[in-house]
């Protein structure tokens, strides 16, 4: 950062989505900066996961510009795009080993296999799995599945990592441990981060900032401060005030 401008991360202009005669996200303009944490939250069935995969390239856009670090990326499959997505389900090999599932998205990359044993190392060591390494999935508890998860985003290196409702299939307690996890490594890796939730508690003590939607649309972004003190609207005061 010089002359106290940040670098753009991530923007869209103007990303629409249909299925069909369906209008799911409407005409979205962002700017994220890199390093930033931004939380996409909003009721169920708003457009976040929508809007995420586009940026990650696993939903074509119906119309609008997809940019990562200044590329456009609109077109690019997602494996072109510098990012790396976390999902609810976790989705690991249940027949691989916790090795063998942080190396595996390497090995099709053809990543040199000193390479991989340095990163999947380093990974383990960031998020304390070390110990972990020869156990196949089955054998973990969810909160373990959930670093291994996030472990096989941090192998590829990405610039961007992209995680929807990463944390909602676990258990109230174990959801407050790994948030802290992951501010956690959102200051140790210094990555941008895009984060879906719909958990009100988790957009305001993880954002940077808050992006509020509502029938794919953004009604208000902003600091979680300023998202709190300043709603836009009722909207907004109601879904950040509203009770757990
Ligand atoms: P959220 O993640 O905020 O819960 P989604 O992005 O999953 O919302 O969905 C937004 C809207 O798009 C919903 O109305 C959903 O039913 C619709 N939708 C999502 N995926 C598809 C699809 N593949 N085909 C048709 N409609 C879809
Ligand atoms: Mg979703």
């Amino acid at each position: 950062m010089t002359n106290g401008m940040a670098n753009k991360s991530v923007v869209l202009q103007d990303v629409r989505k249909s299925y069909g005669n369906l209008k799911v996200v409407h005409g979205i303009d962002l700017t994220i900066e890199e390093g930033e944490f931004v939380v996409f939250v909003g009721p169920s069935g708003c457009g976040k996961s929508t809007l995420l995969r586009m940026i990650a390239g696993l939903e074509d856009v119906t119309d609008g510009e997809v940019e990562i670090k200044g590329r456009m990326v609109t077109d690019l499959d997602p494996s072109e795009r510098g990012i790396a997505m976390v999902f609810q389900s976790y989705a690991l090999y249940p027949h691989m080993s916790v090795r063998d599932n942080l190396a595996f998205g390497l090995r099709m990359a053809r990543t040199d296999a000193t390479e991989i044993e340095t990163r999947v190392k380093a990974a383990s060591a960031i998020l304390k799995i070390d110990h972990l390494l020869d156990r196949r999935p089955g054998q973990l508890s969810g909160g373990q599945r959930q670093r291994v998860a996030i472990g096989r985003a941090i192998v590829r290196k990405p610039d961007v990592f992209l995680f929807d409702e990463p944390l909602s299939n676990l258990d109230a307690e174990l959801r407050v441990s790994m948030r802290i996890e992951i501010a956690r490594l959102h200051r140790e890796l210094g990555n941008t981060m895009i984060y879906v939730t719909h958990d009100q508690t988790e957009a305001m003590t993880l954002a940077d900032k808050i992006v509020v939607l509502r029938d794919g649309r953004v009604e208000q972004a902003g600091t979680p401060r300023q998202i709190y003190e300043d709603p836009a609207n009722t909207f907004v005061a109601g879904f950040i005030g509203s009770p757990r």
